[in-house]
This record gives C-alpha cells, sequence and structure tokens, in this order.
C-alpha cells in the first residue's frame, strides 16, 4: 500500500485522533498513490499511524479513515455509514428532513448526506469521498431504503481539492423540489437550485426554539432565505414578522412558504435588499421591533478573515440592538468556522456596549444535534448562537 511518513514530531495531532494530516508535516510520499487512494500514515520511524485518503491537491493532504490496521473497503465505508444512520432514528419524530452522515464529525470526512423525507441528497467535499463515490451511494440505498440519490457537489471547498463542480441525479428519479415537514410546519426545498443541499438543516433545532419565543412579538428575521425561523414566529403569536434577504428566489419560497402553512399573508412583509442597509433604513426611520434574528452567511470560513468578519458582526448586531425595544430578544448567530463561541460572545458585548443596550444572554445555541462535534475535530463547531435579552 502507498504510504505518507511524517516528520520526526509531527504525529502529535495524529495521536491525539485529529483527522487531517497537513502537507507541510509530509516528509516523504511512496509508491505513487492517485487521488483519493487510501494510504498508509506512517511516524518518523515508519509505524503505522493511520489510514487515510490522499489528496493531492489539497493542502489537507490526507484524512484520517481509521487509526487501526484494518481495510478501508465497503465493509469499512458500511460500518461508518450505518453507525451514523442509526443515530439519527430518534430524529424522525419532529422533523423528515435531517443531515444522516456529517462529514470528519462521523468519520466520513467529506461526505455529508442530509435525508428530506424519501430522498437523499449528497455532498462530497474532498478527493477521499469522491474515490468512493459510487460505492457510497449504492450503501447508502442498502441503509436506507431510499432509491432516489441527488448530488450537490458545487461547494467551492470543492476547488481546494482540485475537484471540479458538479450537481445532478446520482440515483433514481429524485424530484428537484419537495416539501419538506419541520416540527409540524411545511416547507418547500429546491434541492437543485436552493443553497447548501437545499435547506438549512442545522438551523431546524433553533428555529423550532426561537419561534416559541415570537408570541405577541413584532418580528424583524435579517438574512432569512427560504423564511425558516419566520414561518415558525408566525406560527407562534408573532404579532408581526418582517423578513429580508438579498435572494429574490428564496424570498419568493418564503411567501410560498407562509401560503403552505396557511399563515395570513398580512402577517408577514417579505424585504429583498442588502441587511446591512436596510438595518440603517430602519434606524433613519425610527422603525424597531421586540426580537431579531441574525443568522448572515459564514463571513470568516477561516481564521484569516477574522478581522473583516469581527467588523461585519459587530456591525448589524449593534443596529439590531439600537432597534429592538426594551424587553426585546436578539437571536444572533455565527457560522463561520474562523469566529469561536468565545469570539463571538466578545463582539456581541462590544456591540451592546457601543449601541448602549444592557443585555443579558439568555440562552446558547449551536447547529442541531444531528449536526454533531466530534471531540477530536474541533472545526466541526462552527455555528453558534446567543438569544440576548434586552434588559
Ligand atoms: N436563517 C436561514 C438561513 C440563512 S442563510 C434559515 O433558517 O433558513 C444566509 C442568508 O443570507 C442567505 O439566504 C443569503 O441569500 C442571505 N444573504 C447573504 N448576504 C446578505 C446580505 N448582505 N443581505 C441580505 N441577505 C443576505
Amino acid at each position: 500500500m502507498p504510504s505518507l511518513t511524517l516528520k520526526a514530531k509531527r504525529e502529535k495531532s495524529l495521536l491525539r485522533r485529529h483527522p487531517w494530516i497537513f502537507s507541510g508535516a509530509i516528509a516523504h510520499i511512496d509508491g505513487n498513490p492517485e487521488s483519493g487512494e487510501t494510504v498508509d500514515i506512517l511516524d518518523s520511524k515508519g509505524n503505522f499511524l493511520a489510514k487515510a485518503a490522499y489528496s493531492p491537491q489539497s493542502n489537507i493532504r490526507a484524512r484520517t479513515w481509521t487509526w487501526l490496521a484494518e481495510a478501508v473497503d465497503a465493509d469499512f465505508l458500511r460500518r461508518k455509514l450505518d453507525t451514523a444512520i442509526n443515530r439519527r432514528r430518534k430524529s424522525d419524530t419532529h422533523t423528515n428532513a435531517y443531515r444522516l452522515i456529517h462529514a470528519e464529525s462521523d468519520g466520513v470526512p467529506g461526505l455529508i448526506v442530509d435525508r428530506y423525507g424519501d430522498v437523499l441528497v449528497l455532498q462530497i467535499l474532498t478527493a477521499g469521498a469522491e474515490y468512493w463515490k459510487e460505492t457510497l451511494a449504492d450503501l447508502l440505498i442498502e441503509l436506507t431504503g431510499i432509491k432516489d440519490i441527488y448530488e450537490r457537489s458545487d461547494a467551492d471547498v470543492r476547488a481546494l481539492e482540485g475537484l471540479e463542480p458538479y450537481s445532478g441525479i446520482l440515483r433514481g428519479t429524485p424530484p428537484k423540489k419537495l416539501i419538506i415537514q419541520e416540527y409540524g410546519l411545511k416547507f418547500n426545498v429546491d434541492i437543485a437550485q436552493g443553497h447548501k443541499t437545499g435547506f438549512y438543516l442545522d438551523q431546524s433545532e433553533s428555529r423550532n426554539l426561537v419561534g416559541k419565543l415570537a408570541k405577541g412579538r413584532d418580528v424583524l428575521n435579517c438574512f432569512c432565505y427560504t423564511g425558516g425561523f419566520s414561518i415558525h414566529a408566525a406560527e407562534n403569536g408573532a404579532n408581526s414578522v418582517t423578513s429580508i434577504d438579498s435572494s429574490g428566489n428564496a424570498l419568493m419560497l418564503g411567501a410560498k412558504n407562509a401560503q403552505l402553512n396557511d399563515q395570513p399573508a398580512e402577517i408577514h412583509e417579505w424585504i429583498e435588499g442588502d441587511v446591512f442597509k436596510e438595518l440603517r433604513t430602519f434606524r433613519d426611520s425610527r422603525r424597531n421591533f421586540d426580537m431579531i434574528i441574525l443568522d448572515p452567511p459564514k463571513f470568516a470560513p477561516t481564521k484569516y478573515q477574522v478581522e473583516k468578519a469581527a467588523r461585519g458582526y459587530k456591525d448589524i448586531n449593534l443596529l439590531a440592538f439600537k432597534l429592538l425595544r426594551p424587553g426585546g430578544i436578539l437571536v444572533t448567530f455565527s457560522c463561520s468556522g474562523g469566529v469561536d463561541a468565545y469570539l463571538f460572545q466578545k463582539i456581541v458585548a462590544g456591540a451592546a456596549l457601543d449601541a448602549g443596550a444592557d443585555a443579558q444572554i439568555i440562552k446558547e445555541l449551536r447547529q442541531g444535534s444531528d449536526h454533531p462535534i466530534a471531540l477530536n475535530f474541533p472545526e466541526g463547531a462552527y455555528l453558534k448562537g446567543l438569544i440576548c435579552r434586552i434588559t
């Protein structure tokens, strides 16, 4: 088997079971492995450390499949997928759309599989997962009994692996548009054109929780996408719900989702615009709210964009604090891998201070439990949120 031999003292992170092997840690590569092929990882003295998938173009040159000297084959992958899928069984009770396989955090680097009712959407992000794609598709059909798989391997990060973007049918005849159930509510999902694999499943649990706080409130949902938080807020008795997004298509689906749930059209206002600008317009016209949700896109995908991202978070959170009435609630998120929970809380605290708002955190939020964070892979903790109350 081809192998990667690490430089002296560079085995530390592997011994702590972090799955990534960076190019700088490698002394030499033997056996001419092809992209995605399984390689042995050896320490500088030639001792076996792990089996990993080789990514010749990526700075993350290999990702660990296993720390045991076992075969990486269809049986191995079946065991990994089966374990992850069985962990999700309980998710079926409140929603029929949830993540089945969460990549590194489920021990399957580079593979994301989301279930939307009777359809699976698969996303391949690394050379190693790409190498096993057809086997993975067959195993998913075997293990879930679902026959229709759509592929959304069109995320930007694939370029870092030297992989072309691809989107299309992988197995069966999946519909491009479908309707899912989330905590008793229905949502239209466009698995072919929507963001990510179609829906922000990672916010499902938070949408349910946050919606319950909306009763009797004038709610502003910023970066609303297809209205996830908006529909939950309206269902729980919000007085009014104003939703902003820069995507006209997302907003159209949002309005359709309100209809789908028989919500009165008068409750909802949908604004196509830039949140940074719209918040200033509200400030200048002295429009206030009792609850504001901020769920922006990634401002800092990695640690290199942190400073600029921090300014972005500070700006919108400061404006939101200013627009909130006394007793108001701010629900604020960051999905930037480069900004950790501690830094995010500091930014929000700075925003409150500059806005002259006294506020307290009443709840901390994370991605839903179908997006687990393996303790040996802290990079998995990307989504963090705070529910703050103005005192
Ligand atoms: N809360 C949503 C997910 C939000 S994702 C849910 O639960 O489904 C972030 C959204 O922000 C995307 O829909 C994207 O179109 C939108 N967006 C990105 N930049 C924006 C900007 N400057 N102003 C308004 N919307 C923006």
